[in-house]
């Protein structure tokens, strides 16, 4: 008999949601108590658009290090093969103002400061696709977002 398995995220209504926002989706404990947080990181509207893989590919790799300058505790940071954001997965609890506001100072950091030497990990003994990176198309989606505003419920904005 095969299992029967509830994925949350395919759960939640898309045509509900308003992007872009930051959702606590589950905190789990683990066997010994350690507690971990899953973030929807949802930055552009389901359904409606979507990143260019080059951008979102190299949003992905500055996250991956303007996220852990910002807060303790981040395990992974994957964008969701939609392409409209990621999963953020960090150790212990953390409220979703407080990933909204990492999130957010994060993108006016790739909007504003960035040059392609600040990207990590675009070489090609770095990266498993190094040829499909945009510097430009981060800087121009994170404007973007940052335009609508982050919000901190996903069904009504409530931007930060
Ligand atoms: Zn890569």
């Amino acid at each position: 008999m095969t299992k029967e398995v509830i994925v949350e995220s395919f759960e939640l209504d898309h045509t509900a949601v308003k992007a872009p926002y930051v959702r606590l989706i589950s905190e789990e404990s683990g066997p010994v108590g350690d507690v971990i947080t899953n973030f929807d990181i949802r930055l552009v509207q389901p359904n409606q658009d979507a990143m260019p893989t080059s951008g979102l590919h190299t949003i992905e790799h500055l996250l991956a290090k303007l996220i852990r300058q910002r807060i303790g505790g981040m395990i992974d940071c994957s964008p969701f093969g939609c392409r409209t954001g990621f999963h953020l997965i960090m150790w212990g609890r953390h409220s979703s103002d407080t990933i909204a506001k990492v999130i957010k100072d994060s993108l006016e950091e790739i909007a504003q400061v960035t040059s392609w030497e600040d990207v990590p990990g675009t070489t090609i003994e770095s990266c498993g696709n190094y040829k499909d990176h945009s510097l430009f198309s981060a800087k121009e989606w994170a404007k973007l977002i940052l335009e609508q505003g982050i919000s901190t419920d996903p069904f009504k904005r409530q931007v930060i």
